[in-house]
């Protein structure tokens, strides 16, 4: 028994038909630009060989059904892609159509007589077109059916027209063995062009969810998991690669101040409150000095509960009032609701110097901190 194919597998199978689909209405729809070079070649092979009245009726009721096919065609694909599939036999009609066009050389332009010579060429111009036109339905094979229902509908019409007339009746049987073998060798290249799109498809589909998770695990890598801050690794590279003295992109320039920051105590509420408290305050004093920041500025976990700001474009007399802001904000209301406990913040500011490494910047930022705890804590110290 065969089983149906899981829902994911089905769902690319659609999509490989609706882009065979299209691909194949396009296809044929360029094909169908060059049948007037075809009309010209059987013009000239039946030039004083067939009556003008025979070989105008041909070339008009051609005309017409290729004008109506390529009409169909170009409205299909005009179509919203959800509603084109709804709307396939316009498709199926303009395959048919050309089909029939090209078969109707057979009732229009052999005549009963002194056709040996025109024969080889007509089949030669019938089998051809065929060939020629097989590949593109090899994207969406239903539409080949379309064709050979078409191009049969008006060969077997014709031979029990002229049923007695064995010059005609071989002509069918021979394109009929011709065609049937062609179809054949199409259904396998249709199933094979068929599968090359949805594995096509699989494999864009599993391209852009690693490219997800490739993002997902590189935003993971820089963010700290407790107060989705950037980490001391985001840190480094900014720092380095941005502003680092040489670095990928010196931008020395312009003032960099740097703010370490760093709970006053913090120890204490921990032993008083339990650890996850102390958690939930790490997570609220990030909120609240985010607040206080501007978007180009880094803010970062340094670790434990120590904390870096970066503050491009900006001098020590700008961070300075920065960072009192953020003092202020922390000591003037309690992080969390419940328990209210009251919390302060120590800030060392440092403004980097010309061609000042970016290790001795943040070791005079830290050094003003801890002039800052010496000076009894919850105020914001400059450095020397
Ligand atoms: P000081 O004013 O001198 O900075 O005192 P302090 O108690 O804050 O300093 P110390 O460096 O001795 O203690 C820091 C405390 O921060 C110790 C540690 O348990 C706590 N801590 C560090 N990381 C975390 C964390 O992720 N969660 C919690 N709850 N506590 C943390
Ligand atoms: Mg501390
Ligand atoms: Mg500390």
């Amino acid at each position: 028994m065969r089983t149906k194919p899981p829902t994911s597998a089905r769902t690319s199978m659609n999509v490989a038909l609706e882009l065979g689909f299209r691909r194949c209405a396009q296809d044929l729809r360029g094909l169908l630009l060059t049948t007037p070079l075809g009309w010209l070649l059987v013009a000239w092979i039946c030039w004083d060989r067939v009556p003008v009245e025979q070989m105008g009726l041909w070339l008009g009721g051609f005309a017409i059904s290729w004008t109506i096919a390529l009409l169909l065609l170009t409205l299909l694909l005009r179509l919203p892609a959800p509603q084109r599939r709804r709307h396939g036999w316009m498709l199926h009609v303009a395959a048919a159509l050309d089909g029939m066009a090209w078969a109707a050389m057979v009732p229009l332009l052999l005549p009963d007589q002194g056709a040996d010579a025109l024969l080889p060429w007509l089949i030669v111009v019938l089998c051809g077109g065929a060939a020629m036109t097989a590949p593109i339905y090899a994207s969406y094979i239903r539409a080949h059916f379309a064709y050979l229902v078409g191009l049969f509908g008006v060969l077997l019409g014709h031979t029990l027209w002229r049923f007695q007339d064995l010059q005609h009746l071989s002509i069918t049987l021979g394109l009929t063995l011709f065609l049937v073998l062609l179809s054949w060798h199409m259904r396998r290249v249709g199933h094979s062009a068929e599968e090359a799109m949805r594995l096509q498809l699989k494999n864009t589909a599993k391209n852009e969810r690693l490219a997800g998770l490739l993002r997902m695990a590189r935003r993971d890598a820089e963010t700290d998991a407790l107060t989705g801050l950037a980490n001391r690794r985001l840190l480094d590279s900014t720092l380095t690669n941005r502003w680092q003295v040489g670095g990928r992109n010196d931008r020395r320039e312009r003032p960099l101040s740097v703010l370490m920051l760093d709970l006053d105590h913090f120890k204490r509420v921990n032993d008083t409150h339990g650890h996850d408290v102390g958690d939930q305050i790490l997570k609220a004093f990030a909120v609240r000095t985010s607040e206080q920041l501007r978007k180009p500025d880094l803010f970062a976990r340094y670790g434990g509960e120590e904390f870096t700001v970066l503050l491009p474009g900006t001098d020590a007399a700008r961070a300075l009032l920065i960072a009192e802001r953020i003092r202020a904000a922390i000591a003037d209301m309690p992080l969390l609701a419940e328990p209210a406990v009251p919390l302060t913040v120590s800030i060392g500011v440092a403004q980097r110097t010309p061609n000042e490494s970016t290790e001795s910047l943040l070791a005079r930022a830290d050094a003003a901190l801890y002039a800052a705890k010496q000076g009894g804590r919850n105020r914001v110290t400059l450095a020397e």
